[in-house]
């Protein structure tokens, strides 16, 4: 029998897929959470999530939080690791008692991926998706001055009162009804009948002395309402800074952090020796492309890196339209095998290179090998090291990450 050419194509094909499925399997043995794995297949690159770490991190929140309710915050598509993902883990952490989000997609999202906590939806929607929220049992978080009429005809519409948690700034500045002229606007929803208010909560500007004031305006507010018999429900106002860096009187009757729950540090001093965190994602790729430049050999767009040297470099079909920053340049690396390369040159929409080093011998990499732009394995690709050898904030690192990348875990 002759093997014909289809034949022969589809059998190299897989043969060559096992081969590099297994020097990926080799290239970092044991280490991380999880071994890596290709979600797409081929050289395209790849996102996974380790759910045992967010796990971890959930109890890291919880103990930081004294036991206090934890609301985790998922929103931007679960801080880009993928917000169905990120809640069929959390539905089934203990310590998390609901989620919370910013459009309703990603509370619809939740509620098909099968949670059934509280969720908590942090915007406006109008009547028809409010109605369709509600219907759901998503929390809605009203601030309009016309909330009360809204929460009516919500409440109409479902045949019974909307639960709600009534979002108050106390200085943020961005949403929520200013507390200065809240009581009225509190007063016009409780009267209705209309709302459950199960809580209420603020947005703190993340500065040491303002968030003292706006807990202080909050707790007066609180006393004000108490005073008038108006019901706020349960408080809250941290997020992860708040939580790291205020504790006690800003931990109010729960917490909302986001940021901690993937395993990143918020900016500030000591954030490491408050909790232990592990990074629940890694962004990899497979080297596509291994080439020894001659002095005077250039790299990428504007040619911003030139040769000085003979050296090793490699390509990597992973850039900044998959969310790795530009600025990896400024000195972020890539660890490949047990080692960590610099990016050189520039971060295209859908490559980065890295610097292997002086070519006196053998390429130290392969095309096939899996590297790991940012991940859990070692210091240097650890996210809060990538955005600050980048000069970007670490909820740049995660919540770019494109939701188009395949997933694993
Ligand atoms: C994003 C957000 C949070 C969570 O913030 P982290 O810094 O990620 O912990 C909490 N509350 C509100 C209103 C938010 O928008």
């Amino acid at each position: 029998m002759t093997l014909d050419r289809r034949a022969f194509l589809a059998s190299s094909a897989a043969a060559a897929a096992l081969a590099a499925a297994g020097r990926a399997g080799n290239a970092i043995p044991g280490r991380g959470p999880g071994s890596p794995r290709t979600a797409g297949g081929g050289y395209a690159p790849w996102l996974e999530l380790y759910p045992e770490a967010l796990r971890e991190n959930a109890r890291a929140v919880a103990r930081l939080a004294a036991g206090r309710p934890v609301l985790a915050v998922v929103k931007n598509n679960g801080y880009g690791m993928g917000v169905g993902r990120v809640g069929r883990v959390l539905e089934d952490a203990p310590e998390v008692n609901g989620l919370a989000v910013v459009t309703p997609a990603e509370a619809h999202a939740l509620r098909d991926a099968g949670v059934t906590k509280p969720i908590l939806f942090m915007g406006l929607a109008t009547v028809g998706d409010s109605i369709e929220l509600a219907r759901r049992g998503v929390r809605l978080a009203p601030f309009t001055d016309d909330a009360p009429g809204l929460l009516r005809d919500v409440s109409a519409a479902v045949g019974r009162p909307v639960p709600v948690h009534l979002y108050l700034d106390t200085g943020m500045g961005r949403l929520g009804m200013p507390v200065h002229r809240a009581i009225a606007w509190v007063a016009a929803i409780a009267d209705g009948g209309h709302a459950r208010v199960e809580g209420s909560f603020t947005a703190l500007v993340e500065d040491d002395d303002f968030d003292r004031d706006q807990l202080a305006r909050l707790r007066a507010f609180a006393g004000e309402a108490a005073a008038r018999r108006l019901p706020l429900g349960r408080l809250h106002a941290a997020s992860t800074h708040a939580l790291f860096f205020r504790g006690g009187d800003a931990l109010l009757d729960g917490v909302r952090p986001g940021l901690a729950l993937y395993g990143a540090y918020p900016a500030g001093p000591d954030a490491r020796a408050r909790a232990e965190l592990r990074p629940a994602f890694a962004l990899r790729a497979r080297v596509v492309r291994v080439e020894r430049l001659r002095p005077g050999d250039g790299v990428s767009y504007g040619r911003n890196w030139v040769a000085t040297r003979p050296t090793w470099v490699a390509a990597l079909p992973v850039g900044h339209a998959d969310g790795y920053p530009r600025r990896a340049i400024d000195g972020a690396e890539v660890l490949i095998g047990e080692r960590t390369y610099p990016v050189i040159g520039a971060v295209s929409a859908s490559h980065s290179i890295v610097e292997l080093g002086e070519a006196r011998g053998d390429a130290p990499v392969a095309i096939g090998d899996v590297a790991t732009l940012v991940g859990p394995e070692h210091p240097a690709v650890h996210p809060n090291a990538v955005a600050e050898r980048a000069g970007v904030s670490v909820y740049d690192i995660l919540m770019h990450l494109s939701p188009l990348l395949p997933a694993s875990g």
